[in-house]
């Protein structure tokens, strides 16, 4: 038989590593910034467009490269970090594999400036897909910069792979906060498509945990300091009555490098063990220093996670030294009770004033004289409203006018199947519609009985009227008195800003979204101010929560979220127009048997069904 194994082509193999590397426009952010710290930068600039599909540079004032140096660091396994196996047991770098260069190059545009402080003039060197395409001397100051375009443009499958901007996005603040958090004397910036989303100056540990997460986070932070021969901790962890719903800020530092590890986060929650409330996590920013020889950081090619040599004791150590400082700074459990949403009247009702029941006597009424027309006037009874009906449930929202004409579109291209299922709505005939438990609207249909879910209902509706809206007609948006100021997060501004144009096709109006500012002028008629805040939490940790794997549309996953928080819940009581409304609107929708988490939302069960239980 003849030969069959060949060495790949370099580019092949270098196309293979990167694939181990580089997941994402965030995997080239993560390398480039630490080869900057490697190279003794105090100074990064991190400029990025369409979340790094079109362009990821970063520019550093580190100690560049010679002309040598710039060309063979794009050669695989070509590293000034280690020379010995040695070495691989003492690492003070972040990088050591010399991978990243050669990898990054195989799947992008890549140009490299780069000058050392001793030489008058730097290098230029242009690759693409490994090519070296050209090298020139040029003027350029000390330092180094890289510029990475087109990302994946040799590999389509992977390019059609990435996510939305917002997820990706997300994804390189995510790389960039954990990279300048680990080192607050560097200087970082940060653009997204020409906006400064950073700017983070030369500072101590705190000053730079505020800076990324907002003024108030100042006030949150709790010191842990603990020093002993093994390990030394520092940083701080957030005062559990802040704790949120989301898991975003939690960080571990081993030796100025981000690592996850669950045993230690086991560790810290341990210590805040009766201190959190039910379904929060604690934050926290805890910076962890070991003796280099004792770790192993050498298990996974993007080294965010390690090996201990002594675990346990660095478990013991960290929850007794964070479970000191909480006790210390007196963090007393707090006592509040778990606010129930399912308690929560629905958005339109909280102004309605209530009304006493009110029991009518007919005193006249004679149980021997059969007259239909003496049960109508106990007040139990109900005629059968027409379809309209079902806007009393939206009081307000008709008055605008808008999203009527969106329901009644709806209903015209339902209104061939849907209708049959109900028997001849008739005006003589009773009511049949009521509620159970507060959670089942039951509904006689011609084949039996329909029981439906009220909140998932209530979900579908509102969920198309969202996707309706962001797709096809905007909203009429309701002015706010006073605008609504709120403070989150740069990152969660980030991803605002990213669903910003749908949001304002569903109602919102932002009057400001900078920094870590947000101030809302509008919202959608459907909303109440003061659901506004935990509306647009929600939403934001939905975005953060979004299965990698789900196929994404930005567009379903605002729908959704918005759906999810202002649909009614189990346990609200509706009145027979309500029901009827909801009823209605329900079955006017495009999809009504599911809800849009793709669980039923009614069942049905017919006479046959309920004959059988009487055999
Ligand atoms: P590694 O970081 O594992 O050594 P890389 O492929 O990331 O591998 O980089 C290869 C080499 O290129 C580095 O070892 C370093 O000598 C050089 N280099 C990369 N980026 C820079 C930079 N920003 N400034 C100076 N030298 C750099
Ligand atoms: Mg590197």
């Amino acid at each position: 038989m003849a030969d069959i194994i060949q060495l790949l082509p370099d580019h092949v193999a270098n196309q293979i590593a990167a694939g181990e590397v580089v997941q994402r426009p965030a995997s080239v952010v993560k390398e480039l910034l630490e080869n900057a710290i490697d190279a003794g930068a105090t100074s990064i600039k991190l400029i990025v467009k369409d979340a790094g599909k079109t362009l990821i540079q970063v520019i550093d004032n580190g100690k560049g490269m010679s002309v040598t140096d710039a060309r063979l660091s794009f050669e695989r396994h070509a590293t000034s970090k280690i020379t010995s196996a040695d070495d691989l047991f003492n690492l003070t770098t972040k990088g050591f594999r010399g991978e990243a260069l050669a990898s990054i190059a195989a799947i992008a545009h890549v140009e490299l400036k780069t000058k050392p402080e001793l030489d008058d003039v730097g290098t230029h060197i242009k690759i693409e897909g490994s090519d070296v395409v050209s090298q020139e001397v040029i003027a350029t100051p000390t330092g180094t910069s890289i510029a990475v375009k087109n990302l994946f443009f040799n590999i389509p499958a992977r390019r059609n792979f990435l996510k939305s901007n917002t997820v990706e996005l997300r994804h390189i603040i995510d790389e960039f906060n954990r990279v300048s958090l680990a080192h607050p004397i560097i200087t970082f910036v940060m653009f997204h498509n020409g906006s400064e989303l950073f700017n983070l100056p030369e500072s101590n540990m705190r000053q730079r945990i505020v800076n990324v997460f907002g003024g108030k986070t100042n006030e949150k932070l709790v010191p842990v300091e603990e020093s002993t021969e093994v390990l030394k901790i520092s940083g701080f962890v957030g005062k559990p009555e802040f704790a949120r719903k989301t898991r975003g800020e939690q960080f571990f530092f081993v030796n100025n490098r981000f690592i996850k590890s669950s045993y230690l986060n086991h560790a810290v929650n341990a210590a805040f063990e009766g201190l959190l409330r039910d379904g929060t996590h604690a934050s926290y920013f805890l910076y962890l220093e070991v003796d280099p020889k004792s770790i192993d950081i050498n298990i996974h090619p993007t080294k965010t996670e390690i090996k201990f040599d002594d675990e346990h004791t660095l478990y013991a150590l960290l929850r007794s030294s964070v479970k000191h400082s909480l006790g210390q700074f007196n963090i007393a459990p707090v006592l509040d009770f778990e606010h129930n949403s399912s308690m929560d009247t629905p958005y339109n009702y909280k102004h309605k004033e209530a009304n006493n029941p009110v029991i009518e006597v007919d005193r006249s009424f004679n149980p021997f004289k059969n007259d239909k027309e003496t049960s109508r006037k106990s007040g139990v009874t109900f005629k059968k409203e027409p379809v309209s009906s079902w806007e009393s449930l939206y009081v307000g929202l008709e008055s605008k006018g808008n999203s009527s004409d969106a329901f009644s579109q709806l209903q015209l291209e339902s209104d061939e199947e849907m209708p049959s299922m109900f028997e001849k709505a008739n005006d003589e005939v009773t009511q049949k519609t009521f509620q159970i438990h507060g959670k089942y609207i039951v509904n006689t249909i011609k084949s039996g009985m329909l029981f439906i879910d009220q909140q998932r209902a209530h979900q579908r509706v509102l969920y198309e009227q969202f996707l309706q809206h962001i797709t096809v007609k905007e909203a009429v948006s309701q002015q706010l008195l006073f605008p609504l100021a709120m403070e989150f997060s740069t990152m969660e501004i980030a991803i605002l800003l990213n669903l910003k144009e749908q949001l304002e096709q569903t109602g919102f109006v932002f009057s400001k979204l900078e920094g870590d500012e947000v101030e809302i002028s509008g919202v959608p008629v459907s909303v109440e101010a003061s659901k506004v805040s935990q509306v647009l939490e929600t939403l934001i940790s939905d975005v953060e929560n979004e299965v990698p794997d789900n196929h994404f549309s930005q567009t379903d996953l605002i729908a959704k979220s918005l759906a999810k928080s202002l649909a009614i819940k189990t346990g609200q009581s509706l009145s027979v127009q309500e029901q009827e409304h909801l009823v209605n609107s329900l079955f006017a929708c495009k999809e009504p048997s599911i809800s849009p988490t793709n669980r039923a939302t009614f069942i049905t069960m017919k006479v046959e069904d309920i004959d059988k239980k009487f055999n």
